[in-house]
């Protein structure tokens, strides 16, 4: 018999584990998976974007949309500026970088990881990794939790959090099967409406572009002609669409707007310069190279890799001369390049999620300690939560917000 036992050896389950061990409980964790936290390992590329640098409780809670009131009473006990506290006082330097993602210094994934090992290894928490939970059910006397392991092996646990991630990239191991387990146990699960995913579109053009970024562009989404938001950032082109920051925190709205009908998009290259002023510039860079083809010049506006892809949608021929490019050609090649056309084929599936949004209804978790209003002792931490967030390093903020209020409580 354990105080608590951890199921879901990832950020949540490992901060929950740590900070409950800290206050003399005996935590066992179970991991099915031969190693911890492999999902933490591949965040932010590899580097992980631990947090995002919003130290107002207010500000930070703004980007989690209408769900702020659920998360206050937790991130007032952990906070951004205790996250930062916690890993840099364990020795693990962060550094700022755009928009507030806040990465180790050391660039590796790693870092964040061994700090949540020591920690766990410091209060004594026993780990067993290749331990897959196969249900959980409530002892109808004593109200213990009862966790099923595979090989029909029980675990009694006064206290247990709930840790085993959503269903993203589920070859990490978060295959979902803790939101089974919750439904048999009366919990609501909200279904699973793929948030933070790579767009894919069906201008066969795209496909040449693969790996191509476009910087400080602006990004507006339209259904039936009518423009419906506008963002914007950074783009990059894959194989099969775009994907960046900027468009996985689109998707979302994306993925509701295809509900309804076909959704298009116009990327304004020069979002900062009007039509007319784009068309001085591109008649001086046409006058200075009179003599050259429209083609090899045009790389002096837009980056080369966009050059003919660009033709191709304005119907411009790239061999005409500068000196013959025609008055209309030239507004056509303005026209586009402040509204490059692209078409949403769909939204990419869990495969190559971010996050998955979806998850046990919020109204059923008492957020001050992320005990289950449901059921006594059962705490519900990181991606097993229905909390929808942009990319940024929201995602891991919520694991160290929800996780060290569940291990302090448990
Ligand atoms: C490619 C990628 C990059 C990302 N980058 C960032 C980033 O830079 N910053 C950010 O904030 N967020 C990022 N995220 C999101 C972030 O990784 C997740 O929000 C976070 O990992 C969720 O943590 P968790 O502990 O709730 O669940 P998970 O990390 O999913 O961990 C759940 C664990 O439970 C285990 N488990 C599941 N079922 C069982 C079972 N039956 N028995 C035993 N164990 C089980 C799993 O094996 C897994 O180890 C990224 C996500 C992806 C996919």
């Amino acid at each position: 018999m354990y105080d608590v036992v951890v199921v879901g050896g990832g950020p949540a389950g490992m901060m929950a584990a740590g900070r409950a061990a800290e206050k003399g409980r005996s935590v066992l964790l179970l991991e099915k998976n031969r190693g911890l936290g492999k999902k933490l390992l591949i965040t932010g590329g590899g580097r992980c974007n631990v947090t995002n640098n919003k130290t107002e409780i207010r500000t930070m809670l703004s980007k989690y949309k209408e769900n702020d009131q659920f998360l206050f009473s937790a991130f007032t006990q952990f906070s951004v500026k205790d996250t930062l506290m916690f890993f840099n006082s364990r020795g693990m330097a962060t550094k700022e970088e755009n928009e507030g993602r806040v990465f180790p210094v050391s660039n590796s994934a790693a870092s964040v990881w061994e700090v949540l090992v020591k920690y766990m290894k410091e209060g004594g928490v026993e780990v067993q990794t290749g331990a897959e939970v196969v249900g959980l059910s409530i002892d109808s006397e004593t109200k213990n939790i009862i966790i099923a392991t595979k090989g029909k092996k029980t675990i009694m646990a006064k206290s247990c959090v709930l840790a085993t991630g959503g269903t993203s990239r589920p070859e990490t191991g978060s295959t979902g099967e803790g939101f089974m387990w919750l439904k048999k146990l009366g919990h609501t699960i909200i279904e699973n409406d793929f948030a933070l995913v790579p767009v894919a579109l069906s201008d066969a053009w795209v496909k040449k572009l693969g790996g191509v970024t476009l910087s400080d562009i602006k990004f507006t989404t339209f259904q039936n002609g009518q423009k419906q938001a506008s963002m914007k950032g950074k783009l990059l082109f894959t194989h099969f669409g775009i994907s960046g920051p900027m468009v996985l925190n689109m998707s979302k709205e994306i993925g509701e707007l295809l509900k309804y009908g076909e959704v298009n998009i116009e990327v304004d290259l020069f979002p900062q310069e009007d039509s007319g002023a784009l068309r001085r510039r591109l008649q001086e860079l046409l006058v200075g190279e009179s003599n050259k083809k429209l083609k090899n010049v045009l790389s002096g506006l837009i980056p080369s890799a966009l050059v003919s892809a660009l033709l191709e949608v304005a119907g411009i021929d790239g061999e005409t001369p500068n000196h013959s490019v025609s008055t209309e050609a030239r507004k056509k090649l303005v026209m586009v390049m402040k509204a490059v056309p692209l078409h949403v084929s769909h939204l990419l599936g869990a495969n190559k999620a971010i996050v998955s949004s979806g998850g046990v209804a919020l109204e059923e978790v008492n957020f001050k300690t992320m005990e289950s209003w449901l059921i006594p002792g059962l705490y519900l931490v990181g991606d097993v939560l229905n909390v929808d967030r942009p990319s940024g390093g929201y995602s891991l903020q919520l694991c160290w917000t929800t996780g060290f209020v569940a291990g302090n409580s448990c």
